[in-house]
C-alpha cells in the first residue's frame, strides 16, 4: 500500500423502481467512472454498480487492507450518503443479517480471526495477539455514547481545554502524545464480534438513525516474542492497530454548509488529508469537531482511509446524489 490516501468508493444502490427515471449512468471500459445526468463525470477508486454483491465490495476494497492491518497500521472505512442510501447495509451495523447480506465489519472479522490464528500458530507461539472491539455512538456530533456500557452513559471526551487531557470515559483518552488510545472489550471468536455488533438496540437505531455516527471499531494488539537467534531490532515486540467501521450521519444538502456540522468538518479533514502540501504541513483542521478529533490517528499519518460514498440512482434523488459526488470529489 502507498502512504497516505484517501481513498473513495462509489456503491449505487438498485433504483427504488425501475420504470423511474434515473441519473446514474456507467461508462463503459472504464470501471471507475460514472456520469451523472449524462454531462457530469465523476472518477472514483472503486465503482460498484447495484448489482455488486457484498461480497465483492468486500473482497475488492476491504480485504486488501487486512495484511496492513496486521502490520500494525490504522484503517477507517466511512460510509457516507443520504437516508436510506445503504451505508447501514454496506457496513452491516444493521440488526437482522443473513449469510448473503452480511456487510463489511461481519466479513472483516472473520478473515481477521482466521488470518491471526493461522499466523499465531505457525510462529510457534512467538506471536500472541487479542483483539477487541468497542461501538460508540456520536451522538448529533456531540455525546459520545459507549454502546457497549450502559445506555445512558453519555460522556464528553476533549471537553476539558487542555489537549491532552484524558477523560472520564471508559473507552476512549487521549495520551500524552496525541494518540487516541480507545480500550475494547476483547472478544475471542467472529461470534463475539457479531453479538457486540447487535448491541445497538432497536431504539438507538430508531431515535437516532439518520443524525447520529455510529463507530463500531476492531483493535488488534500484537505480542512479539523476541528471538535471541534474530538480532532485527525492527521487528516492534508490540503493535496496536485499530479498524474504524463508520457509519456516517446521513447527509443532507439542505443541512450541509453549518460550520458545526461534522460531516463539513470531515470533509475538510479529509480533502486536506489528500493534498500533500497541507498534509506535510499538518494543515489539518482535526480539531474542528468530535467525530475528527476521535479519528486524528487512523485518518491521518500512516493510516488508511476509505470513503464509501453510497448514493441513489433515482431522479428524485438528483440534488441529494450530486450533493454526495460533490463532497467526495475533492477527496482524491
Ligand atoms: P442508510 O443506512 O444509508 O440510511 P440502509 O443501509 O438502511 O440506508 O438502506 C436502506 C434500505 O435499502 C435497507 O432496507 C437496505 O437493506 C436496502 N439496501 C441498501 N443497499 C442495498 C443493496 N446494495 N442491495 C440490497 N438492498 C440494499
Ligand atoms: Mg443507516
Amino acid at each position: 500500500m502507498t502512504t497516505t490516501t484517501v481513498r473513495v468508493a462509489l456503491r449505487v444502490k438498485k433504483p427504488l423502481d425501475s420504470n423511474n427515471e434515473q441519473v446514474i449512468s456507467f461508462v463503459k471500459d472504464e470501471e471507475a467512472q460514472i456520469y451523472l445526468a449524462e454531462n457530469k463525470l465523476f472518477t472514483f477508486d472503486f465503482v460498484y454498480p447495484p448489482c455488486s454483491t457484498q461480497q465483492h465490495v468486500y473482497e475488492s476494497s476491504i480485504l486488501p487492507l487486512l495484511d496492513t492491518f496486521i502490520e500494525g497500521e490504522n484503517i477507517t472505512v466511512l460510509a457516507y450518503g443520504q437516508a436510506g442510501s445503504g451505508k447501514t447495509y454496506s457496513l452491516g451495523t444493521g440488526l437482522e443479517i443473513n449469510v448473503k447480506d452480511q456487510g463489511i465489519i461481519q466479513r472483516f472479522a472473520s478473515s481477521l480471526f482466521k488470518r491471526m490464528i493461522e499466523y499465531s500458530s505457525k510462529s510457534l507461539g512467538r506471536i500472541s495477539f487479542e483483539i477487541s472491539v468497542s461501538y460508540v455512538e456520536l451522538v448529533g456530533n456531540e455525546h459520545v455514547k459507549d454502546l457497549l456500557n450502559a445506555p445512558t452513559n453519555q460522556v464528553h471526551p476533549f471537553d476539558t481545554t487542555t489537549s491532552s487531557a484524558s477523560s472520564d470515559h471508559p473507552s476512549i483518552r487521549e495520551d500524552v502524545q496525541g494518540n487516541i488510545v480507545w480500550t475494547g472489550i476483547k472478544v475471542n471468536s467472529v461470534n463475539d464480534v457479531l453479538s457486540f455488533l447487535k448491541k445497538k438496540s432497536r431504539t438507538d437505531m430508531m431515535n437516532a438513525s439518520s443524525s447520529s455516527s455510529f463507530i463500531f471499531s476492531i483493535i488488534l494488539e500484537q505480542h512479539v516474542e523476541n528471538d535471541d537467534t534474530l538480532v532485527d531490532n525492527d521487528i516492534p515486540t508490540h503493535l496496536v492497530s485499530k479498524f474504524h467501521f463508520v457509519d456516517l450521519a446521513s447527509s443532507q444538502s439542505t443541512l450541509a454548509d453549518g460550520q458545526k456540522d461534522g460531516l463539513f468538518a470531515l470533509g475538510n479533514v479529509l480533502s486536506a488529508l489528500a493534498d500533500e502540501s497541507r498534509r506535510k504541513n499538518q494543515h489539518v483542521p482535526f480539531k474542528d469537531s468530535k467525530l475528527t478529533r476521535l479519528l486524528k490517528d487512523s485518518l491521518g499519518g500512516n493510516s488508511h482511509t476509505l470513503m464509501l460514498a453510497c448514493v441513489s440512482p433515482d431522479s428524485l434523488d438528483y440534488t441529494e446524489t450530486l450533493n454526495t459526488l460533490n463532497y467526495t470529489n475533492r477527496f482524491r
